[in-house]
C-alpha cells in the first residue's frame, strides 16, 4: 500500500533503479513497502515489554514505528484489564481509531486495527461487537501470531493459550531499534500468576505461572548490553516466583539469575518488579547483600495493612510476615527503599481496616507508592462479595491515603538533599542544557549536563527537591556516604 505523496515508479528497465526506489520507499527490503505502526501501551511495563516485542516482530514485514496514529497503516492498543477505568479507556480510544480509519479510507487507505493485551484476553469476540472498527483480537500469549493473521486478511479473535512459547516465535530486536528505546529496558523472565488474590484479574487474563529458561534470559541481556543498555529491569507478575530452568534442567531462582545476570559486561544497574512478598527468599535478601549492581529499591505490593483484609484478599501473609520480610531484607541492605500498591475499599473494609493501611504507611516510611480504589471485576471472587464499600468511601479514604504517601515521600526526598548519588542519565531533560536520569532509588533526577552524558552513571551531588523530583549538579567534591544517610533516615523513620 502507497503512502500518501509516495514517489512513481520509475519506468526504466534498469533493475538498479527498481532496486533503489524500493530500497528508498522500503528502508528495510527492496521488495516490501514500508507501513506504518502505532502501537499504545495501557498499564503495566509488561506491556510495555509486549508492545516493543510486537514492534520487533512486525519489522521484518516492513512495519515502521510511528508516533502518530494519524498517519498509520496500522493501529496496535495494547490493553490493560486491571481496573475497570484501564478497560474503558480503550473503548473511549476506539472511538478516536474509528474516525481515523474512516478518515483514511476516505483517502483510499486502508487502515488494520488490533486490540492486543489483556482486554483483549478478557472480552474476545466482544470487543468486534462493541466496536467494529476493530479487526482482530489477540491475547497476551498469542500475539506472535500477528503477522500470520494480518497476512489472512481478515477478521480474527486469537486468545487461546496456545501450546507453543510465544518467546520461541519472537525476534531479537535489532541493535538501531533497542538503541532507539534508550539506555533503559525492560526483560520479562516471568508471566503468569497462581496466586489468584481475590481482587485481581491477572490469573485470568496472563494464565499460569511460567518462566522463561535462564539461557534465553541471558541472551537477551546480553544483546542489550551491546546495544547500549545499562539498566535492566526484570519482569513478571509475580517475578520473585521466578524459577526457570537451564540447558541442564537445574531450576533457578530470582536471586540466582541476578547474581548472574550482574556479571554480563555493561550492565550498570539491575532492578525487578513485582514481587509477591511471599516469594521473598533467602537468595533474594542475599542478592540485595552483595550486588552492588542491584538497586536499593523495592517494589513490594502490600495492598493492605489489616490482617482481617489481607485474608479476605487471599494475599497468603499476614501485615506481621510482611514487617518480618522487611525486616530482613533492610538487615540485608539497610539503606533498601520500599514502594508498594495499595487498595483501599476492598468488600468489608471497615475504618478500622483502613487506619491498619495507614498505620502501616508510616511503620515502613514508603519512598513512594501507588494507591487505587478497589475495582470490582467480573470474574474475580472479590466481585461477588457482599459489603461493597460505597464510591464516596474509597474516595474519601485513598485521598488520605495518598496524603500520607505524599508526606513520606516528601520526608524521604528531603533526606536525599546534600547526599551523592550515582545517577544514570536516561535522556534530555525539560530544560535546555538539562539532562534527565535517575538515582539507586528510583527518583527522577534533573541535571545540567552535556548530552554525551547519556547512557552514563555519573555522581550527582543532590541540591533540591520539587515534587517528585530531586534536582543536583554533578559532583566535584569528595562523596558524601549516600548509603549509610538514607540508611540513618530509615532508623529514623523506624524509631
Ligand atoms: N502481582 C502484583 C502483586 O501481587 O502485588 C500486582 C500486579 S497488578 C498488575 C498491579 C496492582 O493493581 C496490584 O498490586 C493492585 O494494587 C492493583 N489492582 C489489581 N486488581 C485491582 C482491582 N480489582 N482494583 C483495584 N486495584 C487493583
Ligand atoms: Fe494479581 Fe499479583 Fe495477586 Fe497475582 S499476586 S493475583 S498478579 S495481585
Amino acid at each position: 500500500m502507497a503512502e500518501k505523496g509516495a514517489k512513481t515508479a520509475p519506468i526504466a528497465g534498469d533493475p538498479a533503479n527498481f532496486t533503489k526506489f524500493w530500497n528508498e520507499l522500503a528502508g528495510q527490503s527492496p521488495y516490501r513497502m514500508t507501513r506504518k505502526l502505532y502501537v499504545k501501551s495501557y498499564g503495566c511495563q509488561m506491556n510495555v515489554y509486549d508492545s516493543h516485542r510486537m514492534a520487533d516482530l512486525l519489522a521484518p514485514e516492513g512495519y515502521v514505528e510511528t508516533a502518530a496514529p494519524d498517519d498509520a497503516d496500522l493501529i496496535i492498543l495494547n490493553t490493560c484489564h486491571i481496573r475497570e477505568k484501564a478497560a474503558d479507556k480503550v473503548y473511549s480510544e476506539l472511538g478516536r481509531v474509528r474516525q481515523l480509519k474512516e478518515d483514511a479510507a476516505n483517502n483510499g487507505r486502508r487502515v488494520t486495527v488490533a486490540v492486543a493485551g489483556c482486554v483483549a484476553q478478557a472480552e474476545g469476540a466482544e470487543i468486534i461487537r462493541r466496536a467494529p472498527v476493530v479487526d482482530l483480537v489477540i491475547g497476551p500469549q498469542s500475539y506472535h501470531r500477528l503477522p500470520d493473521l494480518l497476512a489472512r486478511n481478515s477478521r480474527a479473535v486469537e486468545t487461546e493459550f496456545p501450546v507453543e512459547d510465544k518467546f520461541d516465535f519472537l525476534p531479537a530486536p535489532s541493535k538501531a531499534a533497542t538503541r532507539a528505546r534508550g539506555v533503559t529496558a525492560f526483560v520479562t523472565v516471568q508471566e503468569g500468576c497462581d496466586k489468584f488474590c481475590t481482587f485481581c484479574v491477572v490469573p485470568y487474563t496472563r494464565g499460569a505461572e511460567v518462566s522463561r529458561p535462564v539461557e534465553k534470559i541471558f541472551d537477551e541481556v546480553r544483546n542489550l548490553a551491546d546495544a547500549g543498555v545499562r539498566e535492566v529491569t526484570l519482569i513478571g507478575q509475580n517475578v520473585n516466583a521466578y524459577h526457570g530452568e537451564d540447558r541442564n534442567g537445574r531450576t533457578w531462582t530470582l536471586g540466582q539469575l541476578l547474581r548472574r545476570i550482574a556479571e554480563i559486561p555493561g550492565i550498570a544497574r539491575l532492578r525487578y518488579s513485582t514481587s509477591h512478598p511471599c516469594d521473598v527468599d533467602d537468595d533474594l535478601i542475599d542478592a540485595h547483600r552483595d550486588l552492588p549492581q542491584l538497586s536499593p529499591q523495592l517494589h513490594l505490593p502490600v495492598q493492605s495493612g489489616s490482617d482481617r483484609i489481607l485474608d479476605a484478599m487471599n494475599r497468603r501473609h499476614t501485615r506481621a510476615d510482611y514487617l518480618r520480610t522487611i525486616d530482613r531484607l533492610r538487615a540485608a541492605r539497610p539503606d533498601l527503599a520500599l514502594t508498594s500498591d495499595f487498595i483501599v475499599g476492598f468488600p468489608g473494609e471497615t475504618e478500622d481496616d483502613f487506619s491498619d493501611t495507614l498505620s502501616l504507611v508510616n511503620d515502613v516510611g514508603y519512598s513512594d507508592s501507588f494507591s487505587f480504589k478497589y475495582s470490582q471485576r467480573p470474574g474475580t471472587p472479590g466481585a461477588t462479595m457482599t459489603e461493597q464499600v460505597p464510591e464516596e468511601v474509597k474516595s474519601e479514604r485513598l485521598a488520605r491515603l495518598q496524603a500520607a504517601i505524599k508526606r513520606h515521600q516528601a520526608a524521604f526526598n528531603a533526606r536525599c538533599v546534600g547526599c551523592d548519588f550515582d545517577v544514570l542519565m536516561e535522556k534530555r531533560g525539560r530544560d535546555a542544557g538539562q539532562l534527565t536520569g535517575r538515582s539507586p532509588y528510583l527518583q527522577p533526577v534533573q541535571v545540567m549536563a552535556p548530552q554525551d552524558l547519556i547512557g552514563r552513571m555519573v555522581s550527582v551531588t543532590i541540591t533540591g527537591t520539587i515534587a517528585n523530583s530531586l534536582f543536583g549538579v554533578l559532583a566535584d567534591t569528595p562523596r558524601i556516604a549516600a548509603e549509610s544517610r538514607v540508611a540513618q533516615s530509615f532508623a529514623a523513620v523506624g524509631a
